[in-house]
């Protein structure tokens, strides 16, 4: 089961529906009736892939100038940015 967001295109309201997955894209009718909804990208978290873009602070490799090889690398794989 995942929970998925939805909006009432008729009175504008939005709201949840807990159903299975391989039910995602069915229609749903609004709380109120009205049969007019979208399925929202949802934010709530389905237990699988996490946003990490943003890599958090204290986190990231340190540099390491003095450890680069004189001439070769050319400044990437090997600083550790190819990782
Ligand atoms: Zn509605």
């Amino acid at each position: 089961m995942a929970v998925y967001e939805f909006r009432c295109r008729e009175c504008g309201s939005t709201f949840e529906v807990n159903r299975p997955m391989q039910q995602a894209s069915d229609p749903v009718d609004c709380p109120d009736g009205h049969a007019d909804t979208v399925k929202l990208l949802s934010a709530v978290g389905l237990g699988g892939k996490a946003r990490t873009a943003q890599p958090a602070a204290g986190r990231a490799p340190m540099p390491r100038p003095q450890a680069a090889p004189p001439g070769g690398g050319g400044g990437c794989c090997g600083g550790g940015c190819c990782g």
